[in-house]
């Protein structure tokens, strides 16, 4: 099907600029998030579409030289929106010299057909080809969004080539934006699906960042980074479930810093945040992969040992304690050393085990430790010593 050409670039131009409005209306609040940079693109999208659409009734400047370097303006704020969004540092100037490189080129060759429709192509496939780059860089977990944005990529990268073959063929005229013909109106769907993968990809990964933000927020403790209390015990409700299931050991150890109030109030209660962060910091060095680690209250951590048998869990346990004991913690010049003690238990969990049952044997076991004169390491039902 044939579709007259401008008519389809006002449409895309008016769909464009929608979307553009509603991206700046919701994300001119929230400048620190990537959407209205997306919408920023899009209205340049939209504005380049509009150019084109004058193709032939406006000045070459107007419709084809500011049209295609504010399609490139566009690819800049994509670019621009991608780092945003994952909060790594931008190259600016990278980023936005390539649209205003491209207007200086098309103002210098606007008299010309074939080199400055290959100009305005190959640097438009190079700025989708650095947004393909960059998005596949440095990425752990790529989701859906980054697909789509990918995607987008490569579509429009297709149908740029279109464009570039058609000149290198010697078809140039074929392609001008006031002729209507088939390979025209197949550019032109490109270029819609274009500005729908790119934008989408974009606001849907500002969507996915949140999301993983809130996630992390909701499980992790706000001053030491580990586990909160919530998440160490749906970890352990599901490391129980395992072991039980499995027929496998676990081991739980409550661990309690010794004398906590006496660091709060001989160095201050920063000291002591520095100093719970610390214990955090060295325990996490020292565990195993597979072990996890929460703060369960003010100065008290639950450390999940999966598969670990007794004398295992004893030994690690001694280790950990030896360890800390021996590394101070350091906060505004003064060394500040700490102990902690240890309630653990451990064993293949029966059928009437639960977390609370089992948090209470190894709470048990830390009041023996305590009692014992602290620093010290106790197993539950069993006396493992110090
Ligand atoms: P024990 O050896 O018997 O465990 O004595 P302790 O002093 O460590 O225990 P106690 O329960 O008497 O005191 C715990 C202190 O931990 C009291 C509380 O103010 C402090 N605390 C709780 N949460 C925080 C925190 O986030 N930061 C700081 N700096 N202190 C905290
Ligand atoms: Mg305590
Ligand atoms: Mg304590």
């Amino acid at each position: 099907m044939i579709a007259h050409t401008p008519t389809l670039f006002a449409a895309v131009a008016l769909v464009a600029t929608i979307m553009a409005f509603c991206l700046l209306l919701v994300g001119w609040s929230s400048r620190r998030d990537n959407v209205w940079l997306t919408g920023c693109g899009l209205l340049a999208h939209a504005l380049a579409y509009v150019c084109y659409t004058v193709y032939g009734h406006a000045p070459l400047w107007l419709s084809y030289g500011v049209g295609n370097s504010l399609l490139s303006l566009a690819l800049a704020f994509y670019s621009a929106s991608l780092f945003r969004v994952r909060d790594q540092v931008m190259p600016w100037r990278l980023i936005f010299i390539i649209p205003a490189c491209m207007l200086v080129g098309l103002m210098l060759l606007l008299d010309t057909l074939e080199p400055r429709m290959l100009l305005a192509t190959l640097v438009l496939m190079l700025q989708c080809a650095m947004i393909l780059y960059w998005a596949r860089r440095h990425v752990e977990r790529p989701g859906r969004a980054h697909l789509l944005l990918e995607i987008g990529a490569l579509i429009s990268l297709v149908g740029l080539g279109m464009r570039a073959l058609a000149v290198i063929n010697g078809t140039a005229v074929e392609m001008r934006y006031d002729t209507s013909n088939l390979k025209q109106s197949i550019s032109v769907a490109i270029g819609t699906v274009t500005v729908m993968m790119y934008s989408l990809g974009l606001v849907l990964m500002a969507k996915e960042r949140s999301e993983t933000r809130l996630q992390h927020l909701a499980l992790r403790d706000v001053l030491t980074g580990t586990y909160n209390r919530r998440a160490i015990l749906e970890r352990f409700a599901v490391a129980l479930d395992r072991a039980r299931g499995e027929q496998r050991s676990l081991a739980v150890a409550m661990i309690d810093i010794d004398h906590f109030k006496r660091i709060n109030d001989v160095y201050g209660h920063l000291a002591g945040d520095e100093v719970l962060c610390h214990c955090v910091r060295q325990l996490q060095q020292r565990m195993r992969q597979g072990d996890s680690l929460g703060r369960y209250g003010g100065e008290e951590f639950l450390l999940l040992l999966p598969q670990a048998d007794r004398d295992g869990a004893l030994q690690a346990l001694h280790a950990l304690r030896e360890a800390i004991a021996g590394s101070p913690a350091h906060f505004a010049g003064d060394e500040i050393s700490l102990r902690f003690s240890v309630g653990l238990w451990c064993g293949v969990p029966g059928p009437h085990d639960s977390t609370a049952s089992l948090l209470a044997q190894a709470d048990a076991a830390l009041y023996q430790a305590k009692a014992a004169g602290r620093n010290a390491v106790r197993m539950a039902a069993l006396v493992g010593a110090d």
